[in-house]
């Protein structure tokens, strides 16, 4: 079974909102930032594509809380 909430790499939930039939005709989080391709080429190759990253798992955090869009109270 494919879960698309929980993050691949830490298992926490990745506040994905295309994940969710709740929010899921909102844009996720990861719309609005820009993930380094080094944090995706160090995930086992099995769990990429799988389900999103949680955003401290892609290292966003600081740019979420930038523009005032964090997931995470
Ligand atoms: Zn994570």
């Amino acid at each position: 079974m494919t879960d698309t909430l929980h993050c691949p790499a830490c298992g926490a939930l990745n506040h994905c909102s295309l994940a969710d039939p709740r929010t899921a005709t909102q844009d996720c989080w990861c719309y609005g930032v820009s993930i380094d391709p080094a944090v995706l080429q160090a995930l086992p190759e099995a769990l990429r594509d799988l389900a999103c990253l949680c955003p401290r798992c892609a290292a966003v955090e600081d740019q979420l809380r930038a523009a005032g869009n964090s997931p995470i109270r």
